[in-house]
């Protein structure tokens, strides 16, 4: 039998690149495609020398086009780190709205299931905790991570609207905090952040007293989950995260730790409209795809650390934002 073509959006990235692994495993088809703006071919590159990889260079907030036939669609393209949809506005809400409007006709075209990432972000800054799905949470539109929490609170309403008025077979992950290898050691998010700095032996950057709250995911945790939600049958959004709620000062703490450094944390301003406390409510996730996550935040930091580690020095020094 031929094999089942996938097409994966933000496939150089974080999480798009374990994805095109896991199809890849799984015995698909998977076009990648990805105009590298936040991403970084060797995330992938092992992959190019396969018959069942293909890659497009493209920025799909353009019309896209795929020969042949799809039967699969995973939207991953987006900036996801603060530092970066802050730099990159309008390209922000561009691929959240247009490059999703594109993404959802080329579905309804190929007669392909389509799956997008959105994000805990839209939520906001939550007066509830922890979040359940039914939560229609706090975003500022007009604060600077409204260009990303809008963009994907859009996202998913267009995705619902292809549902629901087209018939179209559409799922949507909800995805909290997630770390683990290719993340970029200067994309600003925390962890690589802290890992970041504990290498070149500099403080670390703790915004406002630390108070805040994350709860942090491990990649192979969410690959699965992504996974049985597309394979389900549940359109309406879905959260997928570790409830293991923490402070960032603790974070910083666990990071000084685990890296063996005798650093010190500093206190920076905490930027505009930071979330106070986030953690995923997987009530749904559990029931629905029998899935929760299995690998404890001290076992996925270990693996993460010895990626970073394994970088070549240059781009543990090299932290230009
Ligand atoms: P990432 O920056 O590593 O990957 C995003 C990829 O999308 C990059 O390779 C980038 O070049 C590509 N891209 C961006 N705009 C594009 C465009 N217009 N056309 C084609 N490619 C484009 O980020 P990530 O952490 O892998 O996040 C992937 C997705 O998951 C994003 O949609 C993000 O919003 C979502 N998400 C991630 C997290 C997380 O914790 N990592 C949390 C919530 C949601
Ligand atoms: N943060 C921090 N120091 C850093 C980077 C981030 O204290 O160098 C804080 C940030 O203010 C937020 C939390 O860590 O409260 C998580 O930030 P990240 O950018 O990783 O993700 P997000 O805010 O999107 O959850």
């Amino acid at each position: 039998m031929p094999r089942k073509r996938i097409l994966i959006t933000g496939a150089a990235g974080f999480l798009g690149s374990h994805l095109c692994d896991r199809f890849i495993k799984e015995d698909y088809h998977v076009i990648g495609m990805d105009n590298l703006i936040t991403g970084d071919l060797r995330n992938i590159e092992h992959l190019f020398k396969l018959d069942n990889f293909e890659f497009y260079h493209h920025d799909v907030s353009n019309f896209v086009h795929v020969p042949g036939e799809l039967h699969y669609i995973l939207h991953f393209a987006s900036p996801a780190s603060p530092i970066d949809y802050l730099k990159i506005p309008i390209q922000t809400l561009k691929v959240g709205s247009l490059g999703t409007h594109n993404l959802l006709g080329l579905a309804l075209a190929k007669g392909a299931r389509m799956l997008i990432a959105s994000t805990s972000e839209v939520y906001g800054d939550p007066s509830v905790n922890p979040q359940p799905e039914e939560y229609w949470g706090n975003v500022n539109p007009v604060g600077p991570r409204g260009v990303y929490d809008e963009a994907k609170r859009f996202q998913e309403a267009m995705t619902m609207a292809y549902h629901t008025y087209h018939g179209l077979e559409t799922r949507i992950v909800r995805i909290f905090n997630t770390y683990g290898p290719r993340m970029r050691l200067n994309d600003g998010r925390v962890l690589p952040a802290f890992i970041g700095q504990a290498l070149r032996g500099e403080s670390l950057t703790m915004f406002g007293d630390g108070s805040q709250t994350r709860s942090f995911c491990y990649v192979d945790d969410l690959i699965e989950g992504i996974y049985r939600l597309l394979f389900s049958d549940y359109p309406h959004p879905v959260n997928i995260g570790n409830p293991d709620e923490i402070t960032i000062r603790q974070f910083g703490e666990e990071i000084i730790k685990l890296t063996g450094t005798d650093q010190q944390m500093i206190s920076l301003p905490l930027p505009t409209d930071d979330p106070k406390q986030r953690r995923p409510d997987i009530t749904k996730a559990k029931a629905l795809l029998g899935w929760e996550p299995k690998v404890s935040r001290s076992e996925g930091l270990k693996i993460t650390y010895e990626y970073f580690k394994s970088l070549p020095q240059d781009l543990v020094e090299k932290v230009e934002h």
